[in-house]
């Protein structure tokens, strides 16, 4: 029997392609394949079991034991929006060595839960992946927003996973290295907390590097540089102080 691999990450477009996966081929066979970056939000496990609890069946967690701060100081290297080793580390090889060692390529059919606008990602994912075939569902129509996918779970009688109350993706607590600028403004309004955390172990691999690294770049007079989180904070924080209304107003207010 084919097995149905869903690569599961805890986010709505995976679980999305795992609904559409079970609609088409039932559960038995059904794989939900979850690499633990031990940095995740614990609201994401929470939402992997609950969902896996209305699929009847249990995930595989598979995991490479490392998070994404120790992958960077392992490789000497800070992962950034164009290179990110702990995807490849954290995610891409401990599923690759399972799928190696569980799923025949002849009879498995791996899933990917990119939506119809992540369609540019396809090939090379599928490139990745040989000799095993990938599918992706949520690429097929009907097409669904992310909004629409987020009430099919609450449909089903399942919150979604809480980071999407601000973040676009449901991983690494928010704190993607890939993300930008405007995501970590995000983070610092929503969960200042992590950022400050973040910040912090910058600042250590920076200085155990001995080298001017930041996840965010900036360009000045056409060239491009580091930008530290801690200088993107104080940026945000100056910005908003001066587009504050003055304490007068706001005592009149
Ligand atoms: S979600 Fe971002 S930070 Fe986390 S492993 Fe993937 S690329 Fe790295």
């Amino acid at each position: 029997m084919t097995q149905h691999i869903v690569q599961y990450s805890g986010g709505i477009g995976s679980w999305a392609a795992a609904m559409r996966v079970a609609e088409q081929h039932g559960v038995e066979n059904l794989v939900l394949l979850v690499a633990d970056c031990r940095a995740e939000d614990p609201d994401l496990w929470r939402y992997v079991a609950e969902t896996s609890r209305y699929f009847g069946i249990e995930p595989v967690v598979v995991a490479d034991g490392r998070d994404p701060w120790q992958v960077f100081r392992d490789v000497r290297f800070l992962g950034n929006s164009r290179l990110a080793p702990c995807s490849t580390h954290l995610k891409v090889n401990p599923c690759r060595r399972w799928v190696e060692a569980n799923a025949d390529p002849d009879d498995a059919i791996l899933y990917v839960g990119f939506d119809h606008t992540e369609q540019r990602r396809i090939p090379g994912t599928r490139n990745g992946w040989a000799p095993w075939r990938v599918e992706f569902p949520m690429c097929d129509e009907p097409f669904l927003t992310k909004g629409e996918m987020l009430q099919w779970s609450r449909d089903i009688g399942i919150e979604p996973p809480r980071l999407y109350a601000w973040a676009e993706h449901n991983n690494c607590s928010g704190l993607c290295v890939r993300a930008g600028h405007r995501h970590w403004a995000k983070v610092l309004q929503n969960a200042p907390l992590l950022y400050a955390e973040a910040e912090r172990k910058e600042e250590e691999i920076r200085a155990e590097f001995g080298k001017d690294v930041a996840i965010l770049r900036e360009r000045r007079a056409g060239a491009s540089r580091p930008l530290t989180l801690a200088e993107h904070r104080r940026r945000l924080q100056r910005d908003s102080a001066a587009s504050a209304p003055p304490q007068a107003l706001r005592e009149a207010g």
